[in-house]
């Protein structure tokens, strides 16, 4: 453990999720207190009483990073309880089913009346999309870089996407988002660096989590034709695990290591991004 982290005030959005609970977790590791905010107080809740049994500092908040009054609220609480926000990781995020097309192609035979194809996609599922990955986003940082104003060595860290640098197939609402988030970073770097608010951003390959279940594994927990597409092209050929992330977010919120360092956004893939498939 290195004291940085020690007694900062850590607020990580969509802390309930597979990576956000990992990264949670290791902050408190460090010494940090932990805001965990979630959108179901249950899910949390969960992750607040691991750590406390782990004998890490944390607490719980409802908060829907969507409902920018309840956003106002859950920062007042924070700065009442743990003390104002020094880092700000926003990790709430993800695609729905709704906003995907069945297929990978359009090809003109006939189609099903029920087919999900792009003339078919809902504006309104995609506009949900957009709005909890970009939204979901600039709605927090409002709320919590205002605690961060006239401190030293507060950062945010965004979750960006490999659908930031090329889509991938079938999400358009999700990739575009993503686009959005690391495009968003680098304006939100430039904004606040005269204030000495760093943000940057990790984009991470693929991690088998519950937001992709469905488009990476079969029910039977057989891998689908997808899983086998990403890890062909993931040159280390395997997922990664939510601990690997961990290196990149505490090497990045800190303001000793990473002093310089604002407005990038940092792969996590595997060789992913760099592997042309040739
Ligand atoms: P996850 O579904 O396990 O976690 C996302 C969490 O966000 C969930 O707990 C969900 O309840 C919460 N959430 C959703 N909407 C919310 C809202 N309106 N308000 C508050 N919380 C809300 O998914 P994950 O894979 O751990 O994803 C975490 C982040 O990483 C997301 O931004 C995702 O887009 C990104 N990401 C994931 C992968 C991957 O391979 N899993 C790859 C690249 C980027």
């Amino acid at each position: 453990m290195c004291m940085y982290y020690k007694d900062k005030v850590a607020v990580v959005t969509g802390a309930g999720g597979v990576l956000c609970s990992v990264m949670a977790k290791a902050l408190a590791r460090e010494g940090a207190k932990v805001a965990l905010l979630g959108r179901t107080l249950a899910h949390v809740q969960k992750v607040a009483d691991e750590i406390t049994a782990e004998g890490g500092c944390a607490k719980a908040y409802q908060c829907d990073v969507l409902n920018a009054d309840r956003c106002k609220e859950v920062a007042q609480l924070v700065q009442a309880e743990l003390g104002p926000c020094d880092f700000l990781i926003n990790g709430a995020g993800g695609n729905h089913p709704s906003a995907t097309t069945e297929h990978e192609y359009f090809h003109m035979e006939e189609k099903r009346a029920d087919e999900k194809s792009f003339f078919t996609l809902d504006p309104s599922a995609i506009s949900s999309v957009f709005s909890l990955n970009y939204m979901g986003i600039l709605i927090p940082t409002q709320v919590f870089a205002k605690q961060m104003l006239g401190r030293e060595g507060c950062a945010v860290l965004n979750i960006s996407s490999m659908n930031a640098y090329t889509p991938l197939t079938k999400i358009p609402a999700y990739s575009g988002a993503k686009a959005a988030v690391s495009n968003f970073t680098q304006w939100l770097a430039v904004y606040f660096s005269k204030v000495g608010i760093r943000v940057n951003a990790i984009a991470p390959g693929f991690f088998s989590t519950k937001q992709n279940a469905a488009l990476l594994w079969n029910a039977d927990g057989t891998p689908t034709a997808r899983t086998e597409k990403i890890l062909a092209a993931t040159p280390m050929e395997r997922f990664g695990t939510p601990e690997e992330l961990n290196g990149a977010v505490l090497f990045l919120l800190n303001s000793e290591k990473a002093s310089f360092i604002t407005g990038t956004v940092l792969p996590i893939d595997g060789g992913f991004s760099a592997y042309s498939g040739v």
